[in-house]
């Protein structure tokens, strides 16, 4: 499930879908539909369970931030992180990073 440089392979069309998901799901902002969906297909998908594992794990990290300013050296390591860690590019201040600075800044 992961190429030889260690990154990710997402192995199918249900594999992206639930990438998008993970976030929503990590912070239960998910719908129920939607949580269904990503708690079967990781049941059954490594890949993806890795995937969660680290999202969870980078969140903390941020948390764990909490007076640091998160200037942008810390949003392009963040960003960094998450791509070479769980293997799929974060847009550029899209969902993920709206999500990961308020939870810095509490
Ligand atoms: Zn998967």
């Amino acid at each position: 499930m992961t190429t030889e440089d260690g990154k990710i392979q997402f192995a199918s069309e249900t594999c992206r879908l639930v990438e998008q998901l993970l976030n929503d799901y990590v912070d239960e902002e998910i719908s129920p539909g939607h949580r269904e969906l990503v708690d079967a297909h990781l049941l059954t998908c490594s890949a993806c369970r890795v995937a969660l594992e680290e999202l969870r794990e980078l969140l903390r990290t941020a948390r764990s931030l909490n007076d640091e300013p998160l200037d942008r050296e810390v949003r392009q390591r963040l960003r960094h992180a998450l791509k070479e860690r769980v293997g799929f590019e974060v847009p550029r201040s899209k969902r993920t990073m709206l999500k990961v600075v308020p939870v810095m800044k509490r």
